[in-house]
C-alpha cells in the first residue's frame, strides 16, 4: 500500500460527508457540507472541491455518488437525488479544480464505496467473500468476491432488483416486483400505511420501530415480515455465489434487530441445505461513514 494521503467523498442528496484517512486505517480529518437546495451542477463541483481542499487532498481523490456511473467518461449519467450533477464531466472537473492528474480522481457508485468501507475497516473487514447491502429509501448493493470489489460489466451488486413475491408493484428501475419494493424503508413506510400503523411522516420509521421494541404486535410483526422478504432476496446471491457473510447498512438497518428474525427465516426458506445455519447476518459497523471511508479506500491502492 503507498503511503499517499487518501482523502474520500460521499455525495448524498443533501450533503457531503467527507474525510482523510491514513492507510493504516486511522481517521485523520473528517467533515460534512451541506449541499445548495436546487443547486446548479457548478455549485455541486465547487462544493466537492471545498471538501476536498479542507482536508488538503494531495494527489488523490476517490468519491461515491448515488447512480449510474460512466465509469470511461468519469461522469454520472443518471442520478434522480442529484439532477444537476448528471453529465458532468467529474472526474476531469475536480481534477483541474484541485490539481490532481484526471486518473487519480475515482468515482464509483455509494453502495460499491460502502461495501468496500465496511470491508477495510467495519463489519466485513478482511473477508474475502461478502455482500453489503445499503438498506435506506432503496436497496443498494456492493459485492466484494475474492477480497476485491466485483463490479461486473458495471452494474454487480444491485441485490435490490432481485424479484420477490409481490403484488406486482412497478419499482423505479421499471422491473416488477423488485426487492426494493417490498423491503426498503420507503416500501416499509407503505406497508405501515397499508396496515394503519403509526409512521411519524413518510420514510421516518422512528415510531414504527418505536412500537415494535415495545413487545410483539403488528408492528413487531410487520417488520418481521418484511426481514423475511429482505431474507429471501438475500438468499438468491447466496445461491449463486455460495457467500457465507452479509452486512446490513444504510439508515433503515437501525431496524436491524427488528428485521433480523424475519431476515434468518426468509434465508433459511431460499437456501437449502445446512448451509442457511452458516450464513452471518450482522448490522454494519461504520455507519453514515462507510461511503467516504470507502471513497477513500477507492485510492488506497496503486493506480
Ligand atoms: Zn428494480
Amino acid at each position: 500500500m503507498n503511503k499517499r494521503r487518501q482523502v474520500g467523498l460521499d455525495v448524498g442528496g443533501t450533503a457531503i460527508k467527507a474525510g482523510r484517512i491514513h492507510p493504516s486505517g486511522e481517521i485523520e480529518a473528517q467533515l460534512q457540507i451541506p449541499l445548495p437546495k436546487n443547486g446548479s451542477g457548478q455549485d455541486l463541483l465547487e462544493s466537492m472541491a471545498e471538501a476536498a481542499s479542507r482536508l488538503h487532498v494531495q494527489d488523490a481523490l476517490g468519491i461515491g455518488l448515488p447512480g449510474l456511473l460512466n465509469r470511461q467518461a468519469g461522469s454520472i449519467e443518471i442520478c434522480p437525488n442529484i439532477a444537476a450533477i448528471e453529465g458532468l464531466a467529474l472526474r476531469d472537473e475536480l481534477a483541474r479544480r484541485l490539481s490532481i492528474r484526471p486518473e487519480n480522481v475515482r468515482l464509483e457508485n455509494d453502495a460499491n464505496a460502502a461495501a468496500l468501507g465496511e470491508q477495510w475497516l467495519g463489519a466485513a473487514r478482511g473477508s474475502s467473500d461478502v455482500l453489503v447491502v445499503t438498506l435506506g429509501t432503496g436497496i443498494g448493493g456492493g459485492l466484494i468476491l475474492g477480497g476485491e470489489l466485483f463490479l461486473g460489466q458495471g452494474l454487480a451488486g444491485e441485490i435490490g432488483h432481485v424479484k420477490v413475491r409481490g403484488k406486482g408493484r412497478i419499482c423505479g428501475c421499471g422491473g416488477i416486483d423488485c426487492l426494493e419494493t417490498q423491503a426498503s424503508a420507503t416500501a416499509a413506510s407503505r406497508r405501515a400505511r397499508e396496515r394503519n400503523l403509526p409512521e411519524a411522516v413518510p420514510g421516518d420509521l422512528e415510531l414504527l420501530t418505536q412500537e415494535a421494541r415495545l413487545g410483539p404486535g403488528p408492528a413487531a410483526e410487520l417488520l418481521c415480515e418484511i426481514g423475511r422478504d429482505l431474507g429471501l432476496g438475500l438468499s438468491t446471491a447466496v445461491c449463486l455465489l455460495d457467500l457465507r457473510q452479509i452486512v446490513i447498512g444504510g439508515g433503515f438497518s437501525a431496524a436491524f434487530d427488528l428485521l433480523k428474525p424475519g431476515i434468518d427465516s426468509g434465508i433459511r426458506e431460499g437456501v437449502w441445505g445446512e448451509r442457511a445455519g452458516d450464513i452471518r447476518v450482522e448490522r454494519a459497523a461504520l455507519g453514515a461513514d462507510a461511503g467516504w471511508i470507502g471513497a477513500a479506500r477507492l485510492v488506497a491502492s496503486p493506480l
